[in-house]
């Protein structure tokens, strides 16, 4: 089968490897249908080392079960299914704790696994990991379904982990992917006011759109005050960093009300977080982390399904499995938000 190896920064191919076959009773084979290339895939694409080897790609994918081993009772061949970015029990103590990232048993795409950037995929414990969809679902659905597996979660997750809810104020910092599914994760949560925080105009659209209430378009202290200014000098009660810099994390303690949280969703590329003892004097709260996707794809499938919600609308471009080299490019100069591959 084709599937995407990158061999080091900027170095993308498209090749042909075995195709996937059983190995465990608790696999399961899926055909990709729908897969997609992550904000976080940029991260290697900038700075892996030199692999002889090559690394397997992708860890978002949506497709249709094609063989299963024995011990996959829940799924047939032929069921549409989404996977989360990390594979799982489902059944563990971190699984039941809604921690799957942290599965005993679980793991990541990619490696020595396939990834989701290829035409099909060996699903370890596929009964625990992969969810199954509705028989018979619009095609039209399927974008906004395959952000389940990550984008749609993470966004979520930042959400639920800043504790937004009913009468909170939110910032959000960054217009990429995860920063747009925050706003409509938040606005999902009852948020009253949803301070999006970005400078790419056509995202920063599309996030009113989501249910932002106003635009930030001013970075560091200029950003800062214009936040306190739209608080009444308070700043927000929850804070979605979902960017990963170092500038943002601090960008996000600045807007942060006194007591309040900030949520840190974007690969946090950064070692050392600014809390002070100014900051300890606020009473601020540092949350966040990866998000546990399978934890939360049941509860969000039905505002998918029923259309409540449209996270499918941050894929700005299609491209085949072969094109998967220049979805890097374009995504990694910003020409892309987010590439929807369909092999
Ligand atoms: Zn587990």
């Amino acid at each position: 089968m084709r599937a995407t190896l990158m061999y080091g920064a900027g170095d993308v191919r498209v090749e042909n490897i075995p195709d996937p076959v059983l190995r465990e009773p608790g696999d399961a084979i899926v055909r990709v249908l729908r897969s997609c290339i992550c904000g976080s895939d940029l991260w290697p694409y900038w700075s892996m080392p030199r692999s002889e080897a090559g690394r397997r790609m992708g860890h978002e994918f949506l497709g249709v079960v094609e063989d299963t081993g024995a011990e996959v009772p829940g799924l047939k061949v032929g069921d549409l299914v989404v996977a989360p970015f990390v594979w799982s029990d489902n059944t563990c103590d971190f699984c039941r704790e809604g921690l799957h990232t942290s599965c005993r048993h679980g793991g990541l795409w990619g490696g020595d696994l396939d990834g989701g950037q290829g035409e099909a995929v060996r699903v370890p414990l596929a009964q625990g990991t992969l969810v199954k969809l509705p028989a018979g679902v619009d095609p039209a659905l399927l974008s906004s379904l395959l952000t389940l597996s990550d984008v749609l979660c993470t966004g979520h997750h930042a959400a639920v982990k800043a504790g937004v809810g009913p009468r909170t104020a939110v910032t959000v910092i960054g217009d990429g992917a995860v920063g747009l599914c925050g706003v409509l994760a938040a606005r999902r949560l009852g948020a009253e006011q949803i301070l999006l925080m970005g400078h790419h105009k056509e995202r920063t659209d599309l996030g009113l759109e989501f249910g932002a209430t106003d635009v930030i378009a001013g970075r560091g202290e200029e950003g800062i005050a214009r936040v306190r200014e739209l608080t009444g000098g308070d700043g927000t009660h929850a804070v979605l960093e979902c960017v990963g810099t170092a500038e943002a994390i601090e960008i996000a303690l600045g807007v942060a009300r006194d007591g309040g949280a900030v949520s840190r969703v974007g690969a946090a590329q950064y070692a050392e977080v600014p809390m002070d003892f100014g900051t300890f004097l606020r009473n601020i709260t540092l949350t966040g982390g990866v998000a546990p996707a399978r934890a939360y794809i049941e509860e969000l499938l039905p505002d998918v399904l029923d259309g409540v919600i449209e996270p499918g609308r941050v894929f700005d471009r299609t491209i085949s499995l072969e094109d998967v080299p220049d979805g890097y490019r374009a995504m990694a100069s910003r020409e892309a938000l987010k590439v929807l591959i369909e092999p």
